[in-house]
C-alpha cells in the first residue's frame, strides 16, 4: 500500500503530465544518432541537455570525455558520459541508474509515417511517436521526472541516486567498460545496487522485470582446398569440394528442431527448478505472439512455456551464412575454392564462451576428420559474451515487484531475454552489485525500427514506477 509520501509523488507526476511530455519532445527533437559522424554534434547537444536538467535539479553533474574514435573515415570525439550524483546521505541506499541518450538512425524516407525527430502525439491511440521515445530517452527522462516531482511535492528522495548516461550505446558503447573499470572506486564508490531501464515488456499489457540475458559466441568455419575457384565441368567429381565438406560439417551442429548436437554443450546448462518453471507458465505470452513477430507459423513448439524457455533459459545454435559461396541469381557452375560458414551459439548459465569454444572446436575438427577430405579446416571464434543472471530474490528486485504492484496492480513477470545488453554484465562484474532491468515500454514499441513510439501511459506510469521503486528500496533498508 502506498504511503502518504508515495501518494503525493504519484499525484505530482499526474499533475506534471503535459510538462513531462514536453520534456520528452525536447529530447526527441535532438537527433543524437551515434553511428553517423555528421550527427555527432547532436550527441554532444543531448549530453548538454541532460547535464543542464540535472544541474537545474541540484545534482552534481559532469561530462566525462571518452577520447576519440575513427568513424566514417574521420577522427572525431566520442560523446561524453554524463555522470551525476543526487544526494549523498550515508544513511540512505545509493542506486546507480544507467541509460543512454543516443539513438538509432532514422529518416522519414525509411518509411516513417511522421517526422522521426518530432514527437507526435496520436490522441486516438495515446501514443507518442518519435526516435528515442522508448529507446532510451523516455526512460532516461523518467529518472529526471522522478527527482523533479519530489522537489515540487516537497518530499525527500528516499535514496541517493547516481546517474551514468552514455551516448554510444547504439554503436557498441565504445570506451564505456574502461571508464566503469577506472571509476569503480571513484564515481561508482558506494553504489548498493544498479537499475537499468532500457528493455521492454515481454508483451503489450503486463509489466515485467528482467533478470537474465543470454551470452554469445560467434564462429567462422573455413574450409579451403583448391588454389582457385574451379569449373565443375572440368573438376566436378575430381577434387574434394570445400562447399560439400562445409555442408557436411554444418549439418552436424544442430537439428531442424533446434537440438544442439555438440557433445558437452547442453550438459553445461544449469538445471531447471520448479520455481523457475512456474515463472514461464504464468508469463504474459502466447505462441501466437511468436507467430505475429515472425509473420509465420514456424514455431518449433506449440507449448508456451517450452517456447519461452527456448528463448530465455536454453542455449541455441543458429546458422547465419556462407562467405565465398556463389550467392547471386543464375546458374554459374563454379566450385568455390574456399568457403566460410558462420554460426553462433546463444549461451546460458553455466556456459562460458571459453568452454563453448573448446567444445565446438574439438567437435568440428573431429567431424571434419570423419569426412576423409583432403581439404583443410580452420575454425575461429569472435566476440564472446558471457550470459548474465541476477538473483531475483534480492531486495533490489523485491522493491521493483512491490512498486509494480502499486502502480499496475499486478505482480510483474520475471523474464530473461534471449539477446544481450553488454553494460549489464559490466556493472555486475565490475561493481559486484545486483543489477535490475526495469523496463518502461512495451514489446511493440519498435525500438530500432520505423515509427518508434512509447505509449503515454507507459511513460507516465513508468515514471511513477521508477519513483516508487526507489521508495521501496528505502523501505527495505529501513
Ligand atoms: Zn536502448
Amino acid at each position: 500500500m502506498a504511503t502518504p509520501e508515495q501518494k503525493k509523488f504519484v499525484s505530482q507526476i499526474d499533475a506534471n503530465k503535459p510538462a513531462l511530455i514536453d520534456r520528452l519532445a525536447k529530447a526527441v527533437s535532438i537527433p543524437s544518432v551515434s553511428g553517423d559522424a555528421s550527427y555527432r554534434k547532436h550527441c554532444f547537444e543531448m549530453a548538454d541537455f541532460l547535464l543542464d536538467e540535472l544541474k537545474r535539479l541540484g545534482a552534481t553533474a559532469q561530462l566525462k570525455p571518452l577520447g576519440k574514435q575513427v568513424l566514417d573515415g574521420q577522427e572525431i570525439e566520442l560523446p561524453p558520459v554524463v555522470f551525476a550524483d543526487y544526494g549523498n546521505d550515508p544513511n540512505k541506499k545509493t542506486i546507480l541508474v544507467y541509460g543512454h541518450f543516443d539513438v538509432q538512425p532514422a529518416l522519414k524516407s525509411d518509411g516513417w509515417d511522421t517526422e522521426p525527430f518530432t514527437l507526435v502525439h496520436d490522441e486516438k491511440t495515446g501514443r507518442l511517436y518519435g526516435r528515442g521515445s522508448t529507446d532510451d530517452k523516455g526512460p532516461v527522462l523518467g529518472w529526471i521526472n522522478v527527482v523533479e516531482a519530489h522537489q515540487q511535492a516537497g518530499i525527500n528522495l528516499p535514496v541517493n541516486l547516481k546517474f551514468c548516461l552514455e551516448g554510444m550505446e547504439e554503436s557498441g558503447s565504445v570506451g564505456l567498460d574502461e571508464l566503469i573499470a577506472a571509476e569503480k572506486d571513484a564515481f561508482f564508490r558506494g553504489v548498493d545496487a544498479v537499475c537499468i531501464s532500457d528493455n521492454y515488456w515481454l508483451g503489450t499489457t503486463k509489466p515485467c522485470l528482467t533478470h537474465g540475458l543470454r551470452g554469445i559466441t560467434y564462429f567462422k568455419l573455413t574450409i579451403s582446398g583448391p588454389a582457385r575457384d574451379l569449373h565443375s565441368g572440368v573438376f566436378g567429381g575430381v577434387v574434394h569440394e570445400p562447399m560439400t565438406d562445409l555442408f557436411a560439417v554444418m549439418s552436424k551442429l544442430v537439428t531442424p528442431e533446434g537440438k544442439i548436437l555438440i557433445p558437452g554443450v547442453n550438459e553445461l546448462v544449469a538445471p531447471l527448478t520448479d520455481e523457475e518453471k512456474q515463472r514461464y507458465d504464468v508469463m504474459d505470452f502466447t505462441v501466437a505472439d511468436v507467430e505475429g513477430a515472425t509473420g509465420s507459423k514456424t514455431t518449433i513448439s506449440t507449448d508456451k512455456a517450452t517456447a519461452l524457455m527456448a528463448r530465455m533459459r536454453y542455449p541455441s545454435l543458429s546458422l547465419h551464412g556462407i562467405e565465398g559461396a556463389f550467392g547471386e541469381a543464375g546458374t554459374k557452375t563454379v566450385i568455390p575454392a574456399k568457403v566460410t560458414g558462420k554460426f553462433s551459439l546463444r549461451l546460458v548459465p553455466d556456459q562460458t564462451p571459453e568452454a563453448i569454444v573448446e567444445l565446438v572446436t574439438k567437435y568440428v575438427e573431429a567431424e571434419f576428420a570423419k569426412l576423409g577430405s583432403k581439404n583443410t579446416v580452420h575454425i575461429a571464434s569472435e566476440h564472446g559474451g558471457k550470459p548474465w543472471l541476477a538473483d531475483p530474490n534480492h531486495w533490489n528486485y523485491e522493491a521493483a515487484v512491490k512498486a509494480t504492484q502499486t502502480v499496475y496492480g499486478v505482480k510483474p513477470d520475471l523474464t530473461r531475454e534471449g539477446g544481450s545488453i553488454p553494460v549489464t554484465l559490466t556493472f555486475a562484474d565490475t561493481l559486484q552489485k545486483n543489477v535490475l532491468l526495469l523496463p518502461m515500454g512495451r514489446s511493440d514499441d519498435g525500438a530500432h525500427s520505423i515509427n518508434e513510439k512509447i505509449d503515454i501511459s507507459n511513460y507516465i506510469e513508468g515514471t511513477k514506477l521508477l519513483g516508487l521503486y526507489l521508495h521501496e528500496v528505502a523501505a527495505h533498508a529501513a
